[in-house]
């Protein structure tokens, strides 16, 4: 179960009361706050606090007293301005807090991400509950040929039958030993008293990794785009790309502004090398240009190519 029951009450509680303030605050943010954003299969984001809005970012760039009287369009240029010549530091005004509960596996991947306040549920402390990631069929595949961190086709039929047989059957086996190494039940008592019970601490060694752990993460609007630039990407992992993508979800009701232009000058944006720019500008000039005579590898070639929309024909 993605939430227990007990912890939706707090949620209907949370959401039920709400306090005057004389800080900014964001009807579209505030419409979700607390609420569980369901990711893969037990997982979620929900964003539990919030410091600042787009005028904010506008306010630090300004050094400005108020929230100033200037029309939408300039403070949207303003925003655009700074995302395209990497004035970062008015983004750094804006904080989030999310809660998230997300396999070992992508909290692995994520907890790289040095630039956050983490504090993550402790195991020493309290039991997991039996919740693995098990991936969809669409998401089983196989290992690319190409890329050697990436997957290619899916599998179908038997074998990912035979797949997802597997990994249910390894989790159901770790988590019964975990249980059996604990020997308490869900209200501390012990199963069988007749045995002692292994320190939570340790019980938890043969846990895999698919098991869902949860954290409160913390970070200023800066470091959650670049987060987002390469989480979000079509290079991230799937399961990672999961979670970004509700996140981004969240950064569009939060700061509007600031998404579109992270949109617009980050996420489809493309950075290209002095030899691409090169490669471009031949082209521009009617120059037959291959990858041979491009002065690119094949790699940067077919990234390029990919970049321009030319695909495979080149
Ligand atoms: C597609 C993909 C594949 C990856 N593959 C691998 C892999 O195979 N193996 C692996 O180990 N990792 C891998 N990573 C992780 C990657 O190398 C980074 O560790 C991760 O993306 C965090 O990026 P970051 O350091 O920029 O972020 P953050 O830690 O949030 O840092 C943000 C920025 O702050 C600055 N910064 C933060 N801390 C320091 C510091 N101590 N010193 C100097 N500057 C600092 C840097 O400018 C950094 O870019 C992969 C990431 C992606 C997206």
């Amino acid at each position: 179960m993605r939430l227990k029951l007990e912890q939706q009450d707090e949620i209907v509680s949370q959401r039920s009361e709400t306090r005057p303030t004389r800080r900014a605050t964001v009807p579209a943010l505030e419409e979700i706050l607390y609420e569980s954003l369901p990711v893969l299969d037990h997982g979620f984001v929900r964003v539990v606090d919030y410091m600042g809005d787009d005028a904010a970012i506008v306010q630090a760039a300004r050094v400005s007293y108020g929230r100033g009287t200037r029309k939408v369009s300039e403070d949207q240029g303003l925003i655009n301005y700074l995302m395209r010549h990497r004035h970062t530091t008015p983004f750094e005004m804006c904080e989030i807090k999310y809660h998230v509960k997300l396999p070992i596996f992508v909290a692995r991947q994520w907890i790289r991400h040095r630039t956050a306040n983490v504090n993550e549920y402790s195991a020493r402390y309290s039991i997991l509950d039996k919740e693995f990631y098990i991936p969809d069929p669409e998401h089983l595949a196989v290992q690319a040929t190409t890329n050697r961190q990436g997957r290619g086709a899916v599998l179908e039929g038997e074998a990912a039958q035979r797949v997802l047989d597997l990994l249910r059957r390894d989790a159901e086996n770790a988590y019964t030993g975990y249980a059996e190494l604990l020997n308490e039940d869900a209200s501390g008592s012990p199963i069988d008293p007749a045995q002692p019970g292994l320190a939570r601490e340790l019980a938890r060694i043969n846990l895999s990794l698919g098991f869902y752990t949860q954290w409160y993460w913390k970070t200023d609007l800066h470091n959650l785009m670049h987060f987002l630039s390469l989480r979000a990407d079509p290079h991230a992992q799937y399961e990672i790309r999961a979670y970004a993508e509700v996140m981004l979800e969240t950064l569009a009701r939060w700061v509007p502004m600031a998404h579109a232009a992270f949109l617009e000058y980050r996420m489809n944006a493309a950075t290209i090398s002095a030899t691409g720019l090169e490669v471009i500008r031949r082209m521009l000039a009617r120059e037959q240009v291959d990858q041979p005579s491009s002065g690119l590898s094949p790699r940067e070639w077919r990234e390029l190519m990919e970049v321009l929309g030319q695909g495979a024909q080149r």
